[in-house]
């Protein structure tokens, strides 16, 4: 931790939920965008006629209620404080707007909070937290349509190796295996569990995030962050398929257990990672 004046820290809470705002348009639009864009590839590998529809993009149209499609105002549309002005319902027909929204923006302020305390204020503490917020908006995808886009995974992966050859360039044989290694570990599993039961336990975008942390944390931290992963993900998904049993079989996204165990790994820092490393003998 360092020693930072409270100035600081407050600058990156209000940063961290700014972004989060921003954060919110992205989870909720893009994959709306994806499925557009698969959808004019189908209908044009079958030759269909193009399909016209109004743009649709993280900048068009302005925020609107999803249920009476009023605009929604600026004061209204502030990170937090205008779901809590509102207590979350539109200001124009009152329908309930999803908790996620702040959620996401205090989950933004949390993590720019961190990693300013961590890694203070420069291209090092830019990159960590690119790194976590992108793994915020996976998590959050991924519970809400059990997708991990590729246009996410795949360069937080690049991003990673980036970061070790401007920051830690000692690290970076371990990240390119910890990448390879990530990817071909879940992979594995994958074929393992089809071959023997037939049926699909996991998706491709879960090998990629795997393979994005390991190019981030280097290979010696895989085994952490399955267990991290894997542990929270049982415990949470037995929890919540006894509290609600109509969920019990349910496919359960992985993605979310996995961007924890990135935030921990990234985060915990020498507290955690030095006795870990210490104990796995690295
Ligand atoms: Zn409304």
């Amino acid at each position: 931790m360092l020693d930072l004046p409270v100035t600081l820290l407050l600058l990156a809470a209000l940063l961290g939920l700014c972004l989060g705002s921003f954060l919110n348009v992205v989870i909720v639009r893009l994959p709306v965008m994806l499925m557009r864009g698969w959808r004019a590839e189908a209908r044009e590998a079958l030759e269909l006629p193009e399909e016209h529809q109004p743009p649709f993009n993280l900048a068009t149209p302005r925020s609107l209620c999803p249920r009476c499609e009023t605009p929604i105002a600026w004061h209204d549309n502030l990170p937090l404080l205008g779901w809590l002005k509102r207590r979350g319902r539109c200001a124009h027909c009152g329908t309930r707007i999803s908790a996620q929204y702040p959620l996401v923006e205090l989950a933004g302020g949390v993590l720019a909070v961190a990693v300013v305390a961590l890694y203070g204020v420069g291209f090092q503490a830019g990159f960590v937290l690119a790194a976590c917020l992108a793994l915020l908006v996976m998590a959050v995808i991924d519970l809400r349509t059990q997708l991990l886009p590729d246009v996410l995974t795949l360069p937080l992966l690049w991003a990673g190796l980036l970061y070790q050859v401007l920051f830690q360039p000692l690290m970076l044989e371990s990240a390119v295996i910890g990448a390879m290694a990530g990817y071909l570990a879940l992979w594995s599993v994958y074929w393992l569990f089809r071959l023997i039961t037939g049926k699909e336990g996991m998706g491709y975008g879960d090998f990629k995030l795997l393979a994005a942390l390991g190019a981030w944390l280097g290979w010696q931290a895989l085994p952490l962050l399955l267990i991290l992963s894997a542990g929270v993900g049982a415990l949470l998904g037995i929890l919540i398929q006894l509290a609600v049993p109509r969920l019990r079989g349910a496919p359960m996204p992985f993605g979310p257990y996995l961007a924890l165990a990135g935030w921990i790994a990234l985060l915990g820092g020498d507290p955690l990672m030095g006795p870990y490393r210490a104990m796995v003998g690295l």
